[in-house]
This record gives C-alpha cells, structure tokens and sequence, in this order.
C-alpha cells in the first residue's frame, strides 16, 4: 500500500472543500472519501488505488434512516448496511431492499459498509484488481483483459469494447427498481440525481462509472413511497449460498389489481455493467395476468440485447430464470 495521508472533516462543507481539489471523482482520484473502507482499502492493499489524501467522514451525521413526511425512505449515506437490511420500515414497506442487502458480502461487511460506499462499488473483474494485466477501467488504454480471457462473471447487458466489468452491487440492483434517487452536496451545491441517471456505461471511458464530479459528497438516498398493496422481492443466483456475487439476479416490485399487473419495476444484477433496470420486461408485464408463460416473455425481452463473452453464455438462461422465479415468488405474494 502506498503511504497516504489522513484527514478528518466535522462538516459536509469542509468534507466537500477538501476533495474538491481531485482532478477527478472516479479511478485514480488521489483525494478520496473514505467511511466504512470495505472496497477502498481492498483495492489500497493491491495498489489499484493509490490516493495520496483519504478524507474520513465518519464523523459526519449522515447515518440516519427516516420515513419522509409525505411517504417514502430517507437513507443516510453513512447508514450501515445492516442497519439498513434490519430497519423495521425496510423490513415492512421495502423487503426487496432488506433481501438484497442481506444477499450480499458477510456480517461483518455489512456493519461496516455504507450506503454511500455500497452505491460506489467496484467491479470484482479478477484483472481490474490484478495490476499484472492490462485493464482499461484500472488503467485507461491498456486494453481489456477480460475480453477473450477469464469472463465467465462478467456482464452481458450494456458491455462495450473497452469493458464488459459487471456491477457485483445487490443494495443497487433493488435501489434501481425502488427508482432512488441520490442526493449529492458538491462545490457548486446540492443536486438530486435519479438512480436511473447516476451509473454510466463503460462505452469508451470505463474508468468513468458514475457522474460524480471533484468534490461531490453523497449526503443521502431517497425511496419514494411504493402504491399501496405492492409486494417486494429479490432473488440472487450465485456459485455458493452466502459470501458471493451475483451470477444473476433479479428485484421485483409488483402491484396487482383485478387479477392483472398494475404496477411493476423491474431490476437485475450480475448480468449488467450498472445496475440493470429493465424497461423491456416492465412492458412486457404490464397489464398482464400473472403466468409463467407471462413471466418467461417478460424475461425473454429483458435478455434481449444480451451480448455474452466466451465463458458467460449460461448467463443469458440463468437471468431468464431468475427473474421468472422472481417474478412467481412475489404475484404469490400479492
Ligand atoms: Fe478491466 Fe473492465 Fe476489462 Fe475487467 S472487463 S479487464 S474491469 S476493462
């Protein structure tokens, strides 16, 4: 690890002036947030970031969860991940984020990740954390390893050229069919960011996955209020049943009425380069009766684009799947 320097901030304003003057907010930014460490530290200790400036906002009061006046989820950047998945609110009103949280990494991970940190994580591409390769998310220019390499858990949905990296998030994959929104304090103030706006494709900048600019701090995430009577899921297929990243998965919020589906949002993971919400699916339910052949079609569209590499073809049928059980699990509910 290379030697950096530790500063603590007090206000989201001395927070927001000190990282300010990184040329950057994205890979290799030498001024960095820090809070809970679980990502950062990681790719610290390979030398894939090297920040010269960490700045700790623990000491920030931006952990709060709050129920909103008019309906909704108030989430602080700095609240846990476990105090998120074990919220009484999140429990009741949002079970698909609670599901997907508690999907991902272990116990001890989850008390220390944030929301914030969570929204920011990186890519598990074995060459991205391998400095040895040619990555051009980690190193812009150096090629793509993973294309034609080791790609059996990387992306098929909104892959490029440059970069076919999955987004190994789960928080995210339900915060995208929640449609969050991101609030962000920057250097020329605050601004809401739908989630749906907040990720970036790889296409030919990689190294450049969120629009976060010098000095944006993320304050907090919003969820709005679901119609009465919706049910939640999510369901993540992996290699093993705990500690592992999504090979597939799927959040589902579904509202029926009269016996047909009234209201649907539709997310996957494992299978896109950002959080993938999925429109196509979403169309193909709406209105619809709940039945598995319903439910196929609707995966059928969402895999639609699909592009997979040499070792992740499986991927297009097992994404299928998921959502169609997802998809059955949740109308059961309803
Ligand atoms: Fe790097 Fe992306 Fe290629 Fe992985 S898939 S080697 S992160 S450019």
């Amino acid at each position: 690890m290379q030697p950096f320097e530790l500063i603590t901030v007090d206000t989201i304003q001395d927070a927001v002036k000190a990282q300010s003057s990184s040329p950057t907010a994205q890979q290799g930014a030498p001024i960095r947030y820090i809070a809970g460490g679980t990502n950062l530290v990681d790719y610290m200790k390979l030398n894939v970031e090297a920040p010269r400036q960490l700045v700790d906002i623990n000491g920030l009061d931006l952990g709060k969860i709050e129920p909103l006046p008019g309906g909704g989820l108030r989430i602080g950047a700095l609240a846990r991940n476990s105090a998120v998945a074990y919220d009484e609110t999140v429990k009741q009103q949002y079970p698909v984020l609670s599901l997907a949280i508690l999907s991902g990494a272990s116990t001890q991970l989850r008390n220390m990740a944030t929301t914030a940190g969570n929204l920011l994580q990186k890519t598990r591409c074995v060459y991205y954390r391998d400095t040895a390769y040619g990555c051009n998310k980690r190193q812009p220019g150096t090629g793509c390893s993973a294309i034609g390499g080791h790609n059996r858990m990387m992306a098929i949905l909104g892959t490029s050229e440059t970069c076919i990296a999955s987004n190994p998030s789960d928080q995210n994959v339900a915060l995208a069919a929640l449609e969050a929104t991101i609030h962000v304090t920057g250097a020329k103030g605050e601004r809401s960011i739908p989630i749906a706006q907040f990720y970036l494709l790889p296409g030919d900048t990689p190294d450049r996955e969120t629009v976060l600019q010098p000095g944006d701090l993320i304050t907090h995430v919003t969820v709005p209020a679901l119609p009465a009577g919706a049910k939640s899921f999510y369901l993540k297929l992996r290699d093993r049943a705990s500690y592992e990243f999504a090979l597939a998965s799927a959040a589902v919020v579904v509202k029926q009425s009269g016996g047909r589906i009234e209201f649907v949002r539709v997310a996957m993971g494992g299978v896109g380069t950002v959080p993938w919400r999925s429109h196509e699916a979403e169309k193909a339910l709406q209105g619809k009766v709940a039945t598995p052949a319903n439910f196929r079609a609707a995966a059928d569209a969402a895999l639609r684009g699909a592009r997979p590499q040499t070792q992740n073809g499986f991927k297009v049928e097992l994404a299928k799947r998921c959502l169609t059980h997802a998809l059955a699990e949740v109308t059961r509910q309803a």
